[in-house]
């Protein structure tokens, strides 16, 4: 028996993942007959994690759709914002550290390990704590375990920081989180943080605050100035700030 053959084209966000003759316009592919649409997609390059709707002759049809015979599909980006089903929680590759202290200094829930801890542990903790995985690594977001996944368009930090505000529009409650560990701030009184204060820190400042897991504490003049360029610049274009700052 003939194998089915279709035609598929790819929204422009999407070309970056597929070989450059099927950028432009609708391409040709031969299936197998059995495979679903979702497992087409992939095998062209294109992780799930980054496809949104699949139409077929024009109408949505799911992941599971095994394309038939002359099905002309179109694949679309994921819509921006992008709903998740729960609060949008992140979990950062290894690759992505200055990415994970930008969204935490955010108050975005950004977990990261310095250490490499392999793919399929990544896979079940984004499961387990239903996280987002970010990640650059195409192999990684493949994995069916993600809760949910993104890939981080560009190796830049600040553009990956406007990549994801951008795609999941998560609330901004800039000074609430430790950059260093993730874990939140909380006031701390002068006399109670006394002794991981410099003289002139504790000259200089009167308001300060305390990782309630690990115990950096932090104050305004902590911060240097272009990281609060980068809160200024993100409250301006993403936000709607969230629950009131720590730090007064
Ligand atoms: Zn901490």
């Amino acid at each position: 028996m003939e194998k089915p053959e279709i035609w598929l084209s790819f929204a422009p966000e999407l070309h970056l993942f597929v070989a450059a003759a099927r950028r432009a316009g609708r391409s040709a592919v031969r299936t197998d007959g059995v495979s679903t649409l979702g497992h087409v997609v992939e095998s062209l390059g294109v992780p799930l994690t980054e496809a949104g709707a699949l139409l077929v002759g024009g109408r949505p049809v799911p992941v599971s759709h095994v394309p038939g015979d002359g099905d002309e599909v179109t694949v679309l980006a994921v819509p921006r914002p992008q709903p998740l089903p729960g609060p949008p929680r992140f979990l950062l590759d290894v690759h992505l550290g200055t990415l994970a202290r930008r969204l935490r200094l955010l108050g975005v829930d950004a977990a990261y390990e310095s250490v490499d801890i392999g793919d399929a542990a990544l896979a079940t903790r984004s499961a387990a704590e239903q996280r987002v995985m970010l990640s650059r690594d195409r192999g990684l977001l493949h994995r069916r375990e993600l809760w949910a996944g993104a890939y981080v368009y560009s190796h830049r930090p600040p553009e990956q920081l406007r990549d994801v505000l951008s795609r999941f529009a998560p609330p901004l409650a800039p000074w609430t989180r430790c950059t260093a560990c993730n874990g939140t701030l909380r006031e701390a009184a002068k006399e109670s943080v006394h002794e991981q204060l410099q003289d002139g820190t504790e000259r200089a400042y009167d308001a300060f605050a305390q990782c309630t897991d690990c115990g950096q504490v932090y104050w305004r003049g902590a911060h240097h100035a272009s990281l609060n360029a980068i809160v200024e610049e993100s409250l301006r274009e993403f936000g709607s700030p969230g629950p009131a700052e720590v730090l007064p």
